[in-house]
């Protein structure tokens, strides 16, 4: 890499690990790389690591440690929350019914049309967002249904950063319930909303909980999933007997070290983590509204996640924004990570009603703890350059 400068705005893909958290993560790479099963001293010395990373962890959550499980990362912990429970039920139920929204993310989104296409006693029911990007606790109320056994909502889309009502979801689930015999489940994948959102399950009323570590700072390849006592899902992978027999596969300790590190962080400074997002918020929207000619907000401007911005830009291609930011050393996304080298309009703005050719434009930019005042204005002036360069290439025009 050279050493231009380098302006990083795609924390929604993946964070940079705090120093903190390599310092954490070196500990148990270099000095006590032990297995946390082994019997001897360093083993033990390592299974306290993971132990007490569990409990860090569920202070965040404001849950018991031993309703924590570690994963590889919030895909693994998707897929397990959905396919674990198929298998628990499919034997006891006629029918198995399942409420997503039709933004998931596709870790919730594709298991879920897999039992649609392979499962004959599989019913899914798909809840839109409104135009603003927010899915409604009162869609998921006319959503569900007698065999209903679970919903699954993300907290904050991973696109367009809107935050649906968990706990009001919650809510009424609980509700709903009380004169069910057969529970209705709810599960959020949390992944882009840890830094900066409330996570206590109590208050959010939700059975399942899904993290990703390198989403807050933390490294990548691992993650967890939170689910209450006396839940019963089956698990995943099989193998070892490792989290109390439902998650076979070594201990990642270093990784675990540092996901618990980068959690420390957050219970220490969430408050300075918003201000600061949303200071760098108001500097964006302020510069682009100042310089940039036709452009839109995607999604709710309130209702978001502090460090997400997602405009559409009129008659250029979000993808040759991208590459021309990246020329100068800028780092943007068009739709998600996962989803790019799918050319496609993106289904999130398509399931908040964007038009294609709006799609086609976007950009999703976002920022975090390493971002300064520079960056941004930076940004700004590199992208309305590389815009009305485009825009008087663009047949569209
Ligand atoms: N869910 C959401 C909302 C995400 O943003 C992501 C990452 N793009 C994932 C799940 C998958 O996370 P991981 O990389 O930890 O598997």
């Amino acid at each position: 890499m050279n050493k231009q400068k380098y302006v990083y705005l795609d924390h929604a893909a993946t964070t940079p690990p705090a120093p903190q958290v390599v310092e954490e993560m070196n500990k148990y790479l270099f000095e006590n790389y032990a297995n946390a099963n082994s019997l001897h001293s360093r083993g033990q010395a390592a299974k306290d690591v993971v132990e007490k990373a569990r409990t860090t962890i569920a202070d965040l959550l404001n849950s018991k440690a031993k309703e924590l499980f570690f994963t590889s990362g919030a895909t693994e912990s998707n897929n397990w929350v959905l396919k674990g429970l198929f298998e628990q039920l499919k034997k006891s139920k006629e029918k198995l019914h399942f409420v997503i929204s039709t933004f998931e993310h596709p870790a919730v989104k594709e298991v879920a049309h897999k039992f649609l296409v392979e499962q004959d006693n599989v019913e899914i029911t798909y809840v839109d967002p409104d135009e603003n990007g927010i899915v409604s606790a009162e869609k998921i109320k006319a959503a569900v249904n007698e065999n209903t056994v679970l919903v699954s909502l993300m907290y904050a889309n991973n696109e367009i950063g809107t935050i649906q009502p968990i706990a009001e979801v919650g809510e009424i689930l609980k509700n709903l319930n009380e004169n069910r015999q057969n529970k209705i489940l709810f599960h959020t994948d949390a992944t882009q909303a840890a830094v900066y959102l409330d996570l206590d399950v109590n208050k959010l009323g939700v059975d399942f909980l899904t993290l990703s570590a390198h989403k807050i700072y933390g490294p990548k390849g691992v993650g967890l999933l939170y689910f209450r006592e006396g839940v019963k899902i089956k698990p995943l992978l099989l193998g070892g007997h490792q989290e109390d027999g439902k998650r076979a596969g070594t201990y990642n300790v270093p990784a675990i070290a540092g996901f618990a590190k980068a959690v420390e962080i957050i219970l220490e400074q969430q408050d300075q983590d918003i201000e600061h997002a949303l200071l760098i918020k108001n500097l964006l929207l302020k510069e682009l509204k100042a310089k940039l000619k036709d452009f839109v907000i995607n999604g709710d401007l309130e209702k978001r996640l502090m460090n997400n911005l997602n405009i559409s830009i009129n008659k250029v291609e979000g993808e040759s924004v991208l590459f021309h930011l990246d020329d100068y050393g800028i780092a943007i996304s068009t739709g998600s990570a996962c989803a790019s080298g799918d050319l496609g309009p993106s289904p999130v703005l398509a399931a908040i009603g964007v038009k294609a050719e709006d799609s086609h434009g976007s950009i999703r930019i976002t920022w975090g703890r390493d971002t300064n005042k520079e960056d941004i204005i930076f940004f700004v002036d590199k992208l309305v350059d590389i815009v009305e360069k485009l825009r008087k290439m663009s047949p569209l025009k």
